[in-house]
């Protein structure tokens, strides 16, 4: 995603610990209070301008959304929209995804998304790619028995990768689409990206995988 330098985000960013909270980690294993609630959780990594997270939270009053980013420049747009909407469920976090096991706990969180996520198109930066198997080891640590990540993309060969990287890791795999657009989803919210794309008459394509702790790790 476009960065624009923006030297006044990280004061802009403190000035609002309730959309963009500060020291993520002293809520680890404590989201739960910290929401108030048990409703589910659900994490979107790699979250740019916040659309998504924010049209989740507003559309499903029933979950708590966290949105992790780790530009300022980029998460500042992510604010602004968190500040009109003013929601109980939703914050964002500037982070990186490689810390994520310092910000939740075991079975702490219900379902991650990734949504338009680099594809790193060379082989030697395939670790980098959210979808590389030490992303997923990562995720699962975290996730409910049952738990699921969805993820969308443009990208072929990303999504061809990541259908791959769940499928050896031992993730079941449903819901694929080739043309997330065409086939429908009831309630999909369009991220910034799929906005994009999809106006230019792009297929999107999308993927639903479960995890279950009896698959063996
Ligand atoms: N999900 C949004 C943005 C997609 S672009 C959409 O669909 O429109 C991918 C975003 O992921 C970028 O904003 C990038 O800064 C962020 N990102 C990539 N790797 C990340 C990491 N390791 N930690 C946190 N954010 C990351």
């Amino acid at each position: 995603m476009r960065q624009r330098n923006k030297p006044w985000a990280p004061e802009e960013i403190a000035a609002h610990p309730q959309y963009i909270v500060p020291e993520p980690s002293a809520h680890r294993g404590l989201w739960v209070e910290y929401f108030g609630n048990e409703k589910p959780l659900y994490v979107e990594v790699g979250s740019g301008k916040g659309r998504f997270v924010t049209g989740m939270a507003e559309q499903n009053p029933d979950v708590n959304m966290i949105g992790i980013e780790k530009f300022d420049s980029i998460i500042l747009t992510g604010l602004e929209r968190m500040k009109e909407l003013d929601l109980p469920n939703v914050v964002m976090l500037k982070e990186d995804v490689n810390d994520i096991n310092d910000i939740f706990t075991e079975n702490e969180v219900d379902r991650f998304y990734i949504n338009f996520t680099d594809p790193w198109p060379k082989n030697r930066h395939a670790k980098r790619r959210l979808t590389h198997e030490g992303f997923l080891q990562k995720y699962v640590e975290l996730l409910k028995d049952g738990g699921e990540i969805h993820m969308k993309t443009d990208n072929r060969p990303l999504f061809e990768y990541s259908l791959q990287s769940f499928s050896e890791f031992g993730f079941t795999l449903q819901n694929i689409s080739l043309d997330l657009h065409e086939d429908g989803l009831e309630g999909n919210v369009m991220t910034e990206y799929e906005e994009k794309f999809s106006r230019n008459g792009q297929p999107i394509y999308r993927l639903e995988a479960v995890w279950n702790d009896r698959s063996g790790r």
